[in-house]
């Protein structure tokens, strides 16, 4: 982990209140899937995490939807101003070579790091699977999306891909074709729980990357705590640090 100052060489609108940041100067050690880097915004007290879209050579992208103050400022970064961020933060997706068939599924931003998980597993013999949920067609990320994989997209309004709920996909689509061997899951709380359910209903490990308000991302504040199942129970564990990513068998949701 380490703060850097890093450049901005492009911030591109690619769908509503979505947009691409790429950065010049990548961390080290190199950011893995899942991880985080925590921004910090001019005049706002509390830095903003972001999941890691992508790194590759000296370049590192972020994927953000403007929700609020410190996603309007970051709307307006121009090429050549910088960001301080601290990072690569958290634990990643585990990857285990065996897995060859593999869904990843994600919801509005929570795509991003799963286009992080998607280039590095590419090219390693594994099939991927990618179902993409959104609200609508203009809502769509399309200039992000990694080539030759599979996508299965769905909508809320039906205007692009098949008109539902993403979790409803990725069950036919296993009805159809068969369980994968691991399930990766971002965005939304409500999705990341039905992905535990089809986890659980197919025995299918399933890893997904919680999100919550965060204060110091490192573990210091415990700001960011979400139940986790142990032994005898279950304890708070801290987003930014035994987290983001979590086995859905851990989660307690509430
Ligand atoms: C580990 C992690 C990874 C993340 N990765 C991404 C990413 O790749 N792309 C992306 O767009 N966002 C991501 N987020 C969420 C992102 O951090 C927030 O959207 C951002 O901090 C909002 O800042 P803001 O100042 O614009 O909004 P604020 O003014 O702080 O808040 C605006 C609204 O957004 C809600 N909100 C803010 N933060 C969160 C949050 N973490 N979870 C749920 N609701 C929130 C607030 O309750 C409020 O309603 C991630 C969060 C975490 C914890």
């Amino acid at each position: 982990m380490e703060a850097k100052n890093l450049t901005v060489c492009r911030n591109a609108r690619l769908a509503e209140h979505l947009y691409l940041m790429e950065f010049e100067g990548a961390f080290t050690p190199p950011a893995l899937p899942g991880q985080f880097i925590h921004i910090k915004i001019d005049g706002l007290f509390l830095r903003r995490p972001f999941s890691v879209a992508g790194q590759k050579n000296n370049r590192l992208a972020i994927l953000y939807k403007v929700v609020g103050k410190g996603t309007e400022i970051l709307a307006r970064k121009k090429g050549g101003e910088t960001l301080n961020a601290i990072g690569p933060l958290g634990k990643s997706f585990p990857v285990i070579k065996k897995w060859k068939n593999v869904y990843l599924a994600g919801g509005g931003t929570g795509i991003a790091p799963l286009i992080f998980l998607a280039d590095k597993l590419s090219g390693e013999d594994v099939k991927i699977t990618f179902f993409y949920g959104a609200k609508s067609r203009g809502c769509i990320g399309f200039e992000i999306l990694p080539a030759g994989i599979n996508f299965v997209f769905t909508t809320e309004d039906g205007s692009y891909g098949d008109k539902g709920l993403l979790d409803r996909a990725v069950c036919g689509f296993i009805g159809k074709n068969g369980r994968p061997d691991v399930i990766y899951g971002g965005g939304p709380a409500g999705l990341l729980k039905k992905i535990g359910r089809i986890s659980e209903d197919f025995s299918v490990p399933a890893f997904v990357s919680l999100e919550n308000r965060m204060a110091c991302g490192t573990g210091i504040c415990y700001g960011c705590v979400t139940k986790i199942k142990t032994g005898s129970g279950w304890e708070y564990m801290r987003i930014c640090k035994e987290g983001p990513v979590f086995n859905t068998k851990d989660i307690k949701w509430d």
